[in-house]
């Protein structure tokens, strides 16, 4: 007999306790088991096996317990290696989760720790037999779908539905069991590797040889940073080692997608939200296979089973995408870090306005500091302030409208970014001057005039227009405030022969939308890219002279701490989008506030001089980088609990001395209330060690929600 040690997935269990089983034979570490849990079968996650020998037993029996046989074993070999076994356990106390929540991050979901699903090496594809005899419109729907190829079962019953079983009865579609393979497509190399300029090749040779494992890469846009991470990979690739580039979310993914593909004129494997479940395995494969050796992906991509890391790069490393908003709330840099440290590779970490954080750990030399001094080009956009006049326009001033007409009549391209989606963020009665709000949440409803919709940004609610108001039926509403639709409409208005493109999460509901936009602006399909931040990044476009920004007043009026922060990224990551060709670019901010400090350093492109200033209110006020914090919020669909439970743990937390502040009111989302507490501290260990000792011992009713250095709004 042997005694298992086990994680498992259940809501009641506190957080990562181990269970003991037993078992006849003995179970690697990494494979999943089914337990018996509470009468109930679970998956579980084996950590631990040794003989179960007297010894054992009379341990085992002194506690009291008694202990069970598994179920059964689901995996007929490890799923995690030993690295990332140990890695979920450090990554867990790191950010106050659980192992088995770490556990999940790093498999595909058709291996997630809670799905029964094997590890497959084959796949059931369906295959076109013959015509039914009786037939309706679904049915030939499906079989003209698979009539020239055969097609994976499972993603066609998510499609289709159960339509196919009866198919299969009728002997329409016979099926049978392939091996999993993936068919790379094939790629030229069209983009030859560039001869690095005196200003690369000298930033490359301190990246090899500074001693500091973590290096940040700071570089204006434009710098040649990306050639760098190409150079990185490809050196990594002729030692038959691999390299991860990490870029932030989506909107950027197909562009340096592209640009590694090309360069390296092969299928190098992406590993992305935006992928279905099945191709996610697929590459998922391809890194434990080493088909290829260059991974491009998002923030989940940090946890692939790599075996032989030479670099890890995070592109724009300051992204918040970086940072997971769920259950296990880890940010992609500290996991880079752990795992660099396993495999003695560096980490890169590269932007042209690095995160506080980093930027003062490098000029500490905690991490490495390399510099890109200037644009390849040399040029940088001139950058011009323009106040608003809403007795003109609401949306441009008359300046802007002359620029706007400039680059029509020039065959040249704009951007327009305005970080508001929607028509207008608020609809009010002229009458009793409320606004329509969410019934599940304390927010306004936008208007989307689009769809005719009233919508929750926050939830999913969102109810058709209404020309009633709800509080005093009075007939007479209006939209307040700017969105991107709005701007769209007055582009359309005032240049009815340019074409528009808008890119917002409206906008790009659909698979590939964001790639389809991109590159239709790309071949000048469109005048002028309309967008959320989602265009301020990565956009490579010669034939882009202008960029406009409306409407960053109000993160400049310093809503909270890291507010103003945001604004200067902004900026200047839009402002790197225009002149990157040979022709001069120009950026107009559309702003009340040209004398802010922020601003007059975004046009300066001086990011140390506004990290300098902006470091002294981090002092004044304690906060990151200075001090850590710890969101704590307490959810329940009764208020008088989670708000008598945040009174109950602050107290506790006070009576530790440890500093908290709190609990504010957040306001309800999706019906649920939500109170913080909020820990600092200059010790961060420290800090969640109370967060242990106080919450994690406790019998909460709220829902307990712990954030390790938040990024996300108050
Ligand atoms: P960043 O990542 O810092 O924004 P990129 O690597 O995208 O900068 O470089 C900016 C532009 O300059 C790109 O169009 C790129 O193809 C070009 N470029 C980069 N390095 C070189 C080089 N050594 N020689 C010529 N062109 C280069
Ligand atoms: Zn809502």
């Amino acid at each position: 007999m042997y005694l298992l040690d086990v994680y498992i997935e259940h809501k009641t269990i506190k957080l990562n306790t181990r269970f003991s089983y037993l078992y006849d034979e003995p179970i690697l570490r990494g494979t999943r088991v089914k337990v018996d849990f509470n009468h109930q079968a679970c998956v579980a996650m084996v950590v631990g096996c040794k003989v179960y020998d007297e010894d054992v037993q009379k341990e085992i029996l002194e506690k009291g317990f008694t202990l069970k046989n598994i179920l059964e074993v689901i995996d007929p070999f490890p799923i995690l290696n030993e690295e990332l076994l140990q890695l979920g356990e450090l990554i867990a106390l790191e950010t106050l989760s659980s192992v088995m929540a770490c556990y999940q991050s790093m498999l595909p979901k058709m291996l997630k720790p809670n799905s029964m699903a094997r590890l497959a090496r084959t796949e059931t594809m369906a295959h076109y037999e013959k015509e039914p005899l009786k037939t309706n419109d679904k049915q030939i729907q499906i079989l003209d779908f698979i009539k020239g190829k055969d097609f994976n079962l499972t993603e066609l019953r998510k499609t289709f539905g159960s339509s196919i079983n009866t198919l299969i009865k009728n002997g329409c579609i016979s099926t049978y069991e392939r091996e999993i393979s993936y068919a790379p497509k094939p790629f030229q190399q069209v983009l030859a590797s560039y001869e690095l300029s005196n200003a690369q090749t000298s930033a490359l040779d301190q990246i090899k040889s500074l001693s500091q494992q973590v290096i940040c890469l700071y570089g204006p846009t434009g710098s040649g940073k990306t050639e760098l991470y190409l150079k990185l990979a490809e050196e990594a690739m002729s030692k038959g080692k691999q390299a991860l580039i990490l870029v932030p979310e989506i909107s950027l993914t197909p562009l340096m997608i592209k640009r590694v593909q090309d360069r390296f004129g092969q299928d190098v494997i992406v590993y992305h939200s935006h992928l279905n479940d099945h191709e996610r395995y697929l590459q998922y494969q391809r890194v434990l296979s080493k088909e290829s050796l260059v991974v491009v992906g998002t923030r989940s991509a940090v946890w692939l089973p790599f075996d032989q890391l030479d670099v890890i790069v995070l592109d724009e490393e300051h992204d918040h995408s970086y940072k997971q908003e769920s259950t296990p709330r880890y940010h992609s840099r500290d996991v880079a870090i752990h795992r660099a440290k396993t495999f003695g590779c560096k980490v890169l970490l590269g932007s042209a306005t690095p995160s506080f954080e980093t930027y003062a750990r490098a000029l500490r030399g905690v991490y490495g500091l390399v510099q890109l001094p200037k644009r390849i080009s040399g040029i940088l956009p001139k950058v011009t302030v323009l106040p608003p006049d809403y007795r003109f326009n609401p949306i441009f001033s008359p300046k802007v409208i002359v620029a706007l007409q400039q680059r029509l009549d020039l065959h040249q391209q704009a951007l327009i970014l305005l970080n508001r989606r929607g028509y207008a963020p608020i609809y009010q009665c002229l009458q009793c001057f409320s606004s329509v709000s969410c019934p599940h949440c304390d927010r306004l409803l936008n208007v989307h005039k689009e769809s005719r919709l009233l919508k929750c940004h926050s939830c999913d609610y969102q109810t058709p227009m209404i020309h009633v108001c709800p509080v005093c039926g009075h007939d007479e509403l209006r939209m307040i405030g700017i969105g991107t639709q709005r701007v769209e409409a007055e582009l359309n208005r005032l240049f009815p022969h340019a074409k528009t493109l808008r890119m917002d999460s409206d906008s790009t509901t659909t698979k590939n939308a964001h790639e389809r936009l991109l590159s239709a602006f790309e071949n000048h399909e469109a005048d002028f890219l309309l967008g959320t931040q989602m265009i301020a990044k990565g956009l490579d476009i010669a034939n882009v002279t202008l960029s406009l920004v409306l409407d960053i007043d109000k993160s400049l009026l310093r809503t909270d701490y890291r507010s103003v922060e945001d604004a200067f990224d902004l900026m200047v990551q839009a402002a790197g989008r225009s002149g990157r060709g040979s022709l001069q670019g120009e950026v107009i901010f559309q702003s009340g506030l040209k004398d802010h400090y922020a601003i007059k350093l975004a046009i300066d492109h001086d990011y140390p001089a506004f990290f300098k200033k902006e470091m002294n209110y981090r002092k004044l006020g304690q906060n990151p980088p200075y001090a850590y914090l710890i969101y704590l919020t307490l959810n329940h669909k009764d208020e008088k609990i989670a708000q008598s439970e945040a009174f109950e743990l602050f107290e506790a937390f006070k009576e530790k001395a440890v500093d908290v502040l709190g609990p504010s009111d957040l306001g309800k989302l999706k019906d649920i209330s939500r109170f913080r507490l909020i820990l600092k501290g200059k010790d961060l260990d420290k800090l969640r060690k109370s967060v242990s000792e106080i919450c994690f011992s406790r019998s909460l009713k709220s829902e307990f929600i712990a954030d390790v250095n938040p990024m996300g709004d108050l």
